[in-house]
């Protein structure tokens, strides 16, 4: 409905993310675990408390190892409260996919869609 709508308004296009097509998945089975990893060792250093709680946070899925978003081939995504994984990454059983997962939850938790010089001191 969403989508529809804003496709009836003009210049809507920019807010939607790829989770408007995209597949409602549960959280993976680390969320939790990746979620308090990201805090305890990045982001707590730069907030007081979590800008999206983990409960909070929706995800999708898009069938493949990648997709495009915003013209780029990305891995996942983090948007309005909404992470979108390629759907390669979203089980357990890849070391990249922990650092996709991570990487998007470092965005939800910090509240910051940029890649600011203390992300890299993550390692995300
Ligand atoms: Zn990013």
């Amino acid at each position: 409905m969403r989508l529809l709508l804003c496709l009836l308004l003009t210049g809507c296009i920019n807010t939607l993310g790829p989770e408007e097509w995209a597949t409602p998945i549960w959280p993976p089975p680390s969320a939790q675990a990746d979620y308090t990893w990201v805090w305890d060792h990045c982001v707590s250093t730069i907030r007081a408390g979590p800008r999206w709680p983990l409960h909070k946070i929706r995800w999708y899925e898009i069938p493949g190892d990648q997709f495009t978003w915003r013209e780029n081939q990305v891995y996942g995504t983090f948007h309005d409260g909404a992470i979108t994984l390629a759907s390669a990454w979203v089980p357990d059983t890849s070391v990249l996919g922990r650092v996709v997962r991570r990487h998007e939850l470092l965005h939800a938790e910090s509240g910051d869609n940029s890649h600011p010089p203390w992300m890299a001191a993550c390692a995300l």
